[in-house]
């Protein structure tokens, strides 16, 4: 399953079924929580198929900054995974919509796009962050996702040539290629 955009840039968002651990990239996007101790889902999928190195990198960073606050990112390497780096960016738990949950799930793309741009990304994978345990409804998740990723391809100053997202189950998929369809 996999659906593409192709902007007049020659940018390319892409959508595809699949384990974000298996894809090739420069940068993997990692749905993480502001501990940064590693959990379930993706997280903890990303740190069994990296090994190690990963937290240990993180006990780093947790020792200078203590906690990654809501909406932004952290860089480490990505250890035995097939990229560069790991962006461990931290979404919003969903309470009800009205606690500033969409203005945090798009800081968190903006956040990877940026980090993604100063260190030369050229793909970027992402999971759909905070759709499994921190509750977001995906049918709303997913066109602000898409929106965000697609007005920094869109500037066409970055240098990411492909972001990618790579969703998990079916249902997932369907909700974000729905999302795509009725973005301009
Ligand atoms: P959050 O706590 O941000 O909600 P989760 O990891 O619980 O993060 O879920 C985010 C999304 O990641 C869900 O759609 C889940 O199905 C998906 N997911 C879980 N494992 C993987 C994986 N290996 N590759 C890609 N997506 C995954």
């Amino acid at each position: 399953m996999e659906k593409e955009k192709r902007l007049p840039n020659g940018k390319v968002l892409r959508l595809m079924v699949g384990d974000i651990t298996k894809v090739p990239a420069d940068a993997i996007v990692n749905a993480a929580n502001s501990a940064l101790r590693g959990g379930g889902g993706v997280d903890g999928a990303i740190h069994r198929a990296g090994g190690p190195s990963i937290m240990e990198e993180l006990n780093q960073i947790r020792a200078q900054i203590g906690h990654c606050p809501t909406g932004s990112a952290v860089v480490t390497g990505a250890g035995n995974l097939p990229a560069k780096y790991v962006f461990h960016a931290v979404g919003p738990i969903y309470q009800d919509g009205k606690h500033g949950e969409e203005r945090l799930l798009a800081s968190c793309y903006e956040t990877c796009m940026r980090l993604a741009a100063e260190r030369n990304v050229k793909k970027i994978t992402f999971p759909s962050i905070s759709t499994g345990a921190y509750g977001y409804p995906v049918e709303e998740a997913a066109p602000v996702a898409l929106r965000t990723v697609l007005s920094v391809l869109q500037q066409g100053e970055t240098p990411v040539e492909e972001a990618v997202f790579v969703l998990f189950d079916q249902r997932t998929f369907e909700a974000y290629s729905r999302a795509l369809d009725t973005l301009p």
